[in-house]
């Protein structure tokens, strides 16, 4: 079932206007929150995220706090299974097609739940293969908008050259994956960019950060510099559905040992622990 506008409906009766201006100009904001369990993984901040989304490109939120957890509640009632993701997004309605926005318009809500797969065995063992290429978006990719293009582009060039993640440079600068953060394991330190308009700010990445702090393991937020990836003894990428990729290839080169790594092996422990306490509560 698919929640649209207050309903719940069936995937092929959930229809939107083709004047929805998410359909026309790619605006609106959009959320994934993993649930592990039955529980949502970290929904307070996910939530927070989604306001500031909203307020970043002036979409009245159109529920309160509590409402959007009664919605997602409710969602994963009528969607049971194992691990999912609820996906929420927000445009900013229907109207005639004029760039500037409408007056009186109301927005438009749409939440629906995806199974997770998480990394398999394979994943585990081998890592994955990234490609770095240039980060072609806009100046604001810290708004979590639906106008994903040079995401969808980065990633297909990432897929057709055999990877699993485009690895995006600006300026020099290795800042994150088409749709995962970036961390690099250099000299025994975790090292991860700040959060800045370059960039999405991750869940999963605080989350990680947060993990890796609170157990004695030395973490930095400091810029990547593009040349220093290769150098790298481990590259991991880290998103809400895929958890925390090791990386073991970059541009068809090994990274470090060409397996994953040990910091990595630390880490994901870690981030299983607090999945499995997220079960247990
Ligand atoms: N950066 C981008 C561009 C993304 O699309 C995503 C995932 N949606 C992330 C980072 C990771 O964010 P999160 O850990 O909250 O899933």
């Amino acid at each position: 079932m698919i929640h649209l506008n207050g309903e719940f409906l069936p995937e092929d009766r959930a229809k939107v206007s083709v004047l929805d201006r998410g359909f026309l100009f790619g605006d609106g904001v959009y959320e994934v929150i993993p649930v592990f369990g039955g529980r949502p993984l970290r929904l307070g901040e996910h939530l927070d995220r989604l306001a500031r989304s909203l307020a970043e490109i002036r979409i009245p939120d159109p529920l309160s706090r509590e409402d959007w957890a009664i919605l997602i509640d409710e969602l994963l009632a009528r969607n049971p299974g194992g691990d999912r993701s609820v996906y929420v997004q927000v445009t900013r309605g229907v109207a005639p097609r004029d760039h500037a926005f409408p007056e009186a318009i109301e927005p438009t809500v749409m939440a629906m739940v995806n199974p997770i797969r998480p990394p398999g065995e394979q994943v585990l063992t081998q890592g994955v293969a990234a490609v770095v290429i240039p980060d072609h978006r806009w100046s604001r990719c810290d708004i979590k908008a639906i106008t994903l293009l040079a995401n969808v582009l980065a990633r297909q060039e990432a897929v057709d050259s055999g990877a699993t993640e485009a690895i995006l440079v600006r300026n020099g600068l290795a800042t994150e994956g088409a749709a995962s953060n970036l961390f690099l394991v250099a000299d025994g330190v975790i090292v991860t960019p700040p959060k800045d308009h370059s960039l999405l700010g991750g869940i999963t990445r605080d989350l990680l950060v947060e993990l890796a702090e609170a157990n004695g393991l030395p973490v930095m937020e400091t810029r990547i510099p593009e040349d220093s990836l290769q150098g790298a003894q481990e590259i991991w990428l880290t998103s809400s559905t895929r958890e925390i990729l090791p990386v073991t290839r970059l541009d068809g080169r090994a990274v470090g040992e060409g397996v994953p790594g040990p910091v990595w092996r630390r880490v994901h422990a870690l981030y299983q622990d607090y999945k499995a306490s997220l079960r247990q509560e």
